[in-house]
């Protein structure tokens, strides 16, 4: 899909150097749509983690919360909003910041990655956020990757 601007061998989208010329390779990232889709279609595992991480551990703070109001437990209700509140506000975030492109969620993803407890989407899908198309879509530090260095096609 995409080939190295240096000796035209094909190279993918998480190559740091070409294989082929050892060339360092630079992505012009989100300015096409191939590396638009292409990281779109590397974030959506780590979409649908953050959706359901929003949902469950939302019943988890409503079932919190509802139990600590049950019982008159005010000091359990602060506890259960501060902990369940911050943890859902990072998801929330996380997912905005996926959606906007914003920088800020690179960082927020990994977190929900680790809030996620799954040892084995963590080990799959922690690469895909250091992914240079992924970084260049979601104009995380954009100065590591200046555009038109590298054609892609
Ligand atoms: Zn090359």
């Amino acid at each position: 899909m995409y080939s190295c601007s240096n000796c035209n061998s094909d190279v993918s989208s998480d190559q740091t150097h070409c294989t082929k010329c050892g060339a360092k390779l630079i992505w012009k990232g989100a300015e096409t749509n191939d590396s638009t889709k292409d990281a779109k279609r590397q974030l959506v595992g780590i979409t649908i983690i953050t959706i359901l991480g929003i949902l469950i551990y939302g019943a988890i703070w409503i079932a919190s919360v509802a139990d600590s109001i049950m019982f008159g437990e005010i000091g359990y209700f602060f506890a259960y909003t501060l902990l369940f509140g911050g943890i859902l506000a990072i998801h929330i975030m996380g997912l905005i910041g996926l959606v906007k492109r914003k920088r800020y969620a690179v960082v927020l993803s990994r977190i929900v990655l680790v809030l996620s407890g799954g040892l084995i989407w963590l080990i799959m899908l922690w690469p895909r956020l250091s992914n240079p198309i992924v970084h260049a879509y979601l104009n995380y530090k954009p100065e590591k990757y200046p555009k038109g260095v590298i054609d892609i096609d």
